[in-house]
């Protein structure tokens, strides 16, 4: 009790950082404790927490002198935090928390990394500090979200937000189907779709989502579902209903997300710039400058630079005698000679080159003939099946999980 006490008065004293400030909030706590007001000053010999996020230009040294660390403890704790963690990777605005003595000795450091690591620094009897890497603690639940494509809600994220979502759910769920539908193209009012999802809390606030467990996805009355599951030794992937794999050789497109095509893939067309007939070599997607630009499939980078009419263009060589080409980049997020794989950011939609404004042109080669990558993308194959010594194990992890998806159409349908 008593040590709880200590610790409330001082996280108060602690959020306003000055020694001015500390001295008027010790003042009004003792106002408004009344007559207990002698007893609660004593409870203060001891130390201060102090909580504060990292300031631009100040270095660690520099902070701790800032909050009256004493030099030898400065020094100390620089040496332990630097032993497990490179201090130039602190970032402006992550929050700290120092549990430092009155005299100006250190009892902790708490120092948030990011949203699932924080470094901690404490001192032992014999004043030496010892740092570690600790993850942070998070609860995790398994949550049921549906939603429906319609007029208001045009698109995956629009349908997700009005579910109360957040766009990295549609990413994640656009992901899981990427071999199976364009986002882009395919979506229609009255589309429904349904998935149970790991939903991360952080006492008490959400913390991010989880993985996507099993999904269902109606489009134009077709029924997709997705489940989730790790054949042994291999990581986990989504299968189908009969256990084959949902990823393809290529991503039904390699804008991440939503675009929209505007031209399509022709052997006669008249170009907006040139003003002459000639074939349209791939598809162009409306996107904003800056969307991010996936590789349709693994492979290696030929090309990535400049070409005259296409500005920056990133070139990638598949198997099967395939190569993929991204046109009117803003930037480009790879090299010649790097490896990629399915799905890999290789560069920004932009309007380099001969574009009329931001969009990706995107065009597919195979034998050194350009093909229509859409109609290509739609015949390939499906993915690898589960293998068939596991198939008994999938069909049990298949039926757990439509349990799951089937309680919350239930649940909707109350
Ligand atoms: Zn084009």
């Amino acid at each position: 009790m008593r040590e709880r006490l200590l610790v409330g008065f001082l996280l108060g004293v602690a959020a306003c950082g000055t020694a001015a400030c500390q001295l008027a909030e010790a003042q009004s706590f003792g106002d408004s404790a009344g007559p207990r007001r002698t007893t609660d000053i004593e409870l203060v010999a001891d130390s201060e927490l102090i909580a504060g996020a990292i300031q631009p230009g100040v270095t660690l040294d520099g902070m701790f002198a800032r909050y009256d660390v004493v030099e030898g403890d400065r020094q100390a704790l620089i040496a332990a935090v630097r032993a497990v963690f490179d201090v130039r990777r602190m970032r402006v605005g992550q929050p700290f928390v120092m549990d430092r003595l009155l005299d100006g000795r250190v009892r902790s450091f708490e120092y948030e990394i990011d949203g699932d690591q924080r470094l901690r620094v404490g001192a032992d009897l014999s004043r030496s500090f010892t740092a570690a890497i600790e993850p942070i603690a998070k609860q995790v639940t398994v949550d049921a979200v549906e939603g429906r494509i319609s007029r208001e809600t045009p698109s995956l994220t629009q349908a997700l937000e009005a579910a109360g979502e957040r766009l990295d759910l549609a990413l994640a769920l656009a992901d899981v189907f990427s071999g199976e539908l364009d986002f882009s193209s395919e979506l229609q009012p009255g589309d429904e779709f349904r998935l149970v999802v790991e939903r991360k809390t952080r006492e008490g606030a959400f913390a991010g989502y989880g993985a996507i467990l099993a999904a269902e996805f109606v489009a134009s009355g077709r029924a997709l579902r997705a489940y989730r599951y790790a054949p042994h030794g291999s990581r986990p992937a989504y299968y189908d209903e009969e256990g084959r794999s949902l990823k393809r050789f290529f991503l039904k497109s390699p804008l991440k997300f939503e675009p929209r095509i505007t031209s399509r893939f022709s052997s006669a067309r008249r170009h907006p710039i040139l003003k002459y007939t000639r074939a349209h070599n791939g598809v162009d997607y409306s996107a904003p400058t800056g969307a991010p630009v996936v590789a349709v499939a693994p492979g290696t980078v030929t090309l990535a630079g400049w070409t005259g009419g296409g500005g920056r263009t990133v070139r990638i060589r598949h198997s099967n005698g395939y190569e993929s080409e991204y046109l009117h980049l803003s930037a480009m997020h790879v090299r010649a000679g790097t490896r990629v794989s399915q799905g890999d950011l290789v560069g920004k939609v932009g309007a380099t080159g001969l574009a009329t404004g931001p969009h990706l042109h995107y065009g597919l080669r195979k034998n050194g003939a350009y093909v229509n990558p859409v109609v290509e993308h739609r015949n390939m194959p499906p993915g690898e099946p589960v293998p068939a010594v596991e198939l008994a194990a999938f069909v049990s992890a298949r039926a757990r999980l439509l349990g799951l998806l089937q309680a919350t159409a239930l649940r909707a349908a109350d």
